[in-house]
């Protein structure tokens, strides 16, 4: 199949797109980014977008900046750009582990970070980080700029907080401490393929105990999510396998999983408790 037909614009400046977003929105303007997602669905007409308005011409957006507190992520920073490392410490190692399970490398080489966000399936990895660690979301439009918390962004299946007339312009990521551990498991059927569920956890160890413990999963809900319940069990305890194992049952019976035709809701229950001790091992 082919797409519909569409009229296609390619802004300059960001200030330019999100005019032409506040006009076409409402008459069925779409933001092009990467493509990875959006073409596919075009081209099975499960879009009809009248308007793309590409933002790839835009150099404002390609900024990946680390500041005091936080790495700024652009709105057409890739997914290859995270191949390697961004930043030195947890969180540029952080997401170089994490990018190599997205796709394959052609489609990491258009897709952006900020396009996974706005598209928010809930198995893209990187929702699962930006959740999990707590981001904010940077959402431009003609009217003004929202920053929006992770926790407050991800209200769906393929559902965001955005607004029809606002660009995600920017995702800004908190910086780990140097003595953060990290771990990130995933399960999917062949490498390449969306996970069935994932698991990313970040945790600190002062005087032989667990801090600061975060503790997300992606996949098994229709959003990417932390666990309290789990994140409990972690805080001041000494991590060894029946402390991972005691937040592992937790987070298996605080979720929620979704069921499909494939998948059943208590398989994705299942993966979840592994997944999650798994991630906290790797930790270690
Ligand atoms: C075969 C295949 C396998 C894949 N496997 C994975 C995987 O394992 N994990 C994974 O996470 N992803 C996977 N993807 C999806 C891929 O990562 C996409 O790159 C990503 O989902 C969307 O990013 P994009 O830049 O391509 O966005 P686009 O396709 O350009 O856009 C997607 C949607 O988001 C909107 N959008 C994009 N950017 C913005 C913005 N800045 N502001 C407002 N709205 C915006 C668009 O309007 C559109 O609705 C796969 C894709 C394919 C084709």
């Amino acid at each position: 199949m082919k797409p519909v037909s569409f009229e296609y614009h390619a802004p300059e400046t960001v200030e330019e797109a999100v005019a032409l977003l506040a006009e076409l929105a409402p008459k069925n303007g779409r933001v092009l980014a990467g493509g990875q997602s959006l073409v596919p669905a075009m081209a099975f007409r499960l879009a009809r977008p009248a308007h793309l308005i590409d933002i790839n011409n835009i150099a404002a957006l390609g900024e990946l900046s680390v500041g005091a507190e936080e790495l700024t992520i652009g709105a057409s920073v890739r997914h290859a750009a995270f191949h390697q490392p961004v930043i030195a410490g947890p969180l540029g190692r952080l997401l170089s582990d994490v990018v190599r399970h997205i796709a394959h490398d052609p489609i990491r080489r258009r897709g952006t970070f900020c396009g996974s966000i706005a598209h928010a399936d809930p198995a893209s990895e990187w929702c699962c980080v930006t959740a999990t660690l707590g981001a904010t979301i940077v959402a431009r439009a003609a009217s003004g700029t929202r920053q929006i918390p992770a926790a407050d962004f991800f209200t769906g299946v393929m559902t965001t907080a955005l607004a029809e007339d606002e660009l995600l312009a920017q995702v800004k990521l908190p910086l780990l401490p140097a003595d953060t551990r990290t771990g990130f498991v995933e399960f999917s059927r062949r490498g390449g393929d969306f996970a069935i569920a994932m698991a990313l956890t970040t945790y600190r160890v002062e005087n032989g105990r667990i801090a600061d413990p975060r503790l997300g999963i992606g996949g098994a809900e229709s959003q990417p999510r932390r666990i309290a319940e789990a994140e409990r069990v972690l805080q001041g305890s000494i991590p060894s396998a029946e402390c991972f194992a005691a937040a592992a049952m937790e987070a298996a019976r605080a979720v929620a999983p979704m069921s499909d035709p494939m998948i059943s809701a208590d398989y994705r229950r299942d993966l979840i408790a592994s997944l999650v001790r798994r991630a906290l091992e790797q930790a270690i």
